[in-house]
This record gives structure tokens, C-alpha cells and sequence, in this order.
């Protein structure tokens, strides 16, 4: 049985559901093209919000070797009035997700963040409450590993802690500083 879950991005709970190319949905964490297995929301009134599995777990925040000095955090929407944002990247305005240097306004798309492959330096928690075990026992020798590799900003162990006791999904981001 799948269970819902949420994201902190959208007030409604979010349920894995299949989307075909026919559909033409666009995810609105990338505003990329969305077909395959993806979250949508449940609520009936509350028809376009869908999610690619891989920006539902997007890390909240990260270190990337374009903005090397602040981390990056990942915002649900442009920190904007305007409600778009500049991507630093590729110049292209963004309307959705962004990873966000609140020090320096500095903007990228999440696709651009990924382009590079420098995704790398951060390592995630978190998954559907389904998995969560899974994802624990994953996540948890993927941290062995990065100790070895850098420095990780956070607690790994309460943050573990954090995660097993919780209801719902926690997510958090164990950066590594990218120099
Ligand atoms: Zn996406
Ligand atoms: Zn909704
Ligand atoms: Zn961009
Ligand atoms: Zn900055």
C-alpha cells in the first residue's frame, strides 16, 4: 500500500503516482518535462502540483562549486516579489524551485545546479515515510563513507535520531564544504 507523504514545499500531502508523456505535466520543483514515477498531490481541488521523484528529494541545502563561500538553499519558490528569479547559471528566469544565497541573491535553476554533476557534494536524508528504513540504513553507510571524504556540517547522529523517531519524512542536508 503506498503511503502519502509531505514536502515541505506544498501544504498538501503528496502521493507516488505514474505519469505518462501524453499528460504533457511539468514538474513544478524543475519546470522540466515530468512523465514516469513522480509525486502528485492528493488533494482533488488541487490538480497541478507534481513533483519528479529526484526533486522530491532534493537536498534542502548544498554547497556548489559555483557559489563556493555560502551554501545554497533550496527554496519552494523565488525569494523574489516578482516571484521570478534570474538564474545565475543560464540567465534564464526561473519560476519554481531555486537554490538561494540570501547574502549575495544569488539564484540557480535546480537543473542547473544538477548540470554539472557537482550534486555530488551533498548527500541527502530523507525519503517517502515508506522507505524511511531503507533509506536510513542507505543513508546511513553513504555517511560512514562521507566522514571519511569531508566535513560534514551537522550532527549526523541527532539528525539520524531526528529521522528514526519521526512521523513524518525529515528532511535534512549533510553538506560537504567544496573547495
Ligand atoms: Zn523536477
Ligand atoms: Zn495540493
Ligand atoms: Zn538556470
Ligand atoms: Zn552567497
Amino acid at each position: 500500500m503506498e503511503r502519502e507523504v509531505k514536502h515541505f514545499s506544498h501544504p498538501h500531502l503528496l502521493q507516488p503516482s505514474q505519469v505518462t508523456e501524453s499528460e504533457e505535466i511539468h514538474c513544478s520543483g524543475c519546470e522540466q518535462p515530468l512523465s514516469g514515477q513522480a509525486y502528485s498531490c492528493t488533494k482533488p481541488n488541487c490538480d497541478y502540483f507534481f513533483l519528479h521523484e529526484s526533486c522530491f528529494n532534493l537536498p534542502r541545502q548544498l554547497c556548489h562549486r559555483s557559489h563556493p563561500h555560502h551554501p545554497l538553499s533550496l527554496l519552494p519558490f523565488p525569494a523574489y516579489p516578482s516571484g521570478n528569479f534570474s538564474c545565475n547559471a543560464c540567465d534564464q528566469v526561473g519560476r519554481a524551485f531555486v537554490f538561494h544565497c540570501a547574502t549575495c541573491q544569488f539564484d540557480l535553476h535546480v537543473k542547473c545546479a544538477q548540470e554539472d554533476g557537482t550534486f555530488t557534494t551533498a548527500v541527502e536524508v530523507g525519503a517517502g515515510v515508506g522507505d524511511q528504513w531503507s533509506a536510513l540504513a542507505a543513508q546511513q553507510r553513504r555517511l560512514q563513507a562521507a566522514r571519511f571524504q569531508a566535513e560534514i556540517i551537522r550532527d549526523s547522529s541527532r539528525a539520524i535520531a531526528d529521522l528514526a523517531g519521526s512521523e513524518t519524512p525529515y528532511y535534512t542536508t549533510y553538506v560537504r564544504r567544496y573547495y
